[in-house]
């Protein structure tokens, strides 16, 4: 899947060097000038992994990283610190507020792509070809398939980015809310409703191989993916 950076940097040069490098590198940069802009980014579609100035205009780069920690739909995202030299002494408070990694300005295109994949492949726990597997269901992600006790199953495209999501963030719980905003995206108007067809579809599809309980309601939360009964 198109990985989505958002990049908050109010440097306007910067933030169009990141985006080409971003972009050339296959991934889909959003821009970001302030925090504000960086929230209405995120309302919309919850990015893959946050590039964030330790400068910005009104509030500091670490404390809106601290803000993100504590959001639920930004927990899990990954944040590179964007720093100039000389703020490198900072990096303790930065990464009591959760950062990921930082780069220190000026840096090359190449190494801030190399920083963005090696963040994004740690984080998702995925490894660097997306594949995941859980419970004799494997996802192979370069290819889109999913096997089943290694047979092939036949599963639509929101259940597949549905499955996705839920093996890469298992025994966890999701409501329908965060599961709209991490699978279908904020900015798609969907029913609540539509999650609970997707789920059900979902374990349609894995029920023949006897994997349907993989996926667990959770009364009065949401749902969840264990291969823990
Ligand atoms: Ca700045």
């Amino acid at each position: 899947m198109l990985k989505h950076i958002l990049i908050v940097e109010d440097e306007a040069a910067i933030r169009e060097m990141i985006a080409l490098a971003v972009s050339r590198a296959g991934m889909k940069p959003v821009h970001a000038a302030d925090v504000r802009a960086a929230q209405e980014a995120i309302a919309t579609k919850v990015p893959d992994l946050i590039l964030l100035d330790w400068m910005l205009p009104g509030v500091s780069g670490i404390d809106y990283a601290r803000r993100l920690r504590r959001d639920d739909l930004t927990r899990n995202v990954p944040v590179i610190m964007l720093t100039a030299r000389g703020e490198e002494n900072d990096k303790v408070s930065g990464l009591d507020a959760g950062v990921d990694d930082y780069v220190v300005k000026p840096f090359s295109a190449r190494e801030l792509v190399a920083r963005i994949k090696a963040v994004l492949r740690r984080s998702q726990g995925d490894g660097e070809d997306g594949n995941v597997e859980l419970g004799g269901v494997r996802i192979d992600g370069p290819a889109h398939r999913v096997f089943a006790d290694d047979k092939p199953v036949a599963i639509g495209p929101t259940e597949y980015r549905l499955l996705y999501f839920f093996m890469t963030h298992p025994d966890r719980v999701y409501s329908r809310g965060q599961l709209l905003d991490h699978v279908w995206g904020g900015n798609v108007y969907v029913e609540e409703r539509t999650v609970d067809v997707h789920i059900r579809r979902l374990r349609k599809t894995l029920e023949p191989f006897g994997k349907e309980n993989l996926v667990q309601t959770v009364r009065g939360a949401g749902y969840r993916f264990s291969a823990i009964a």
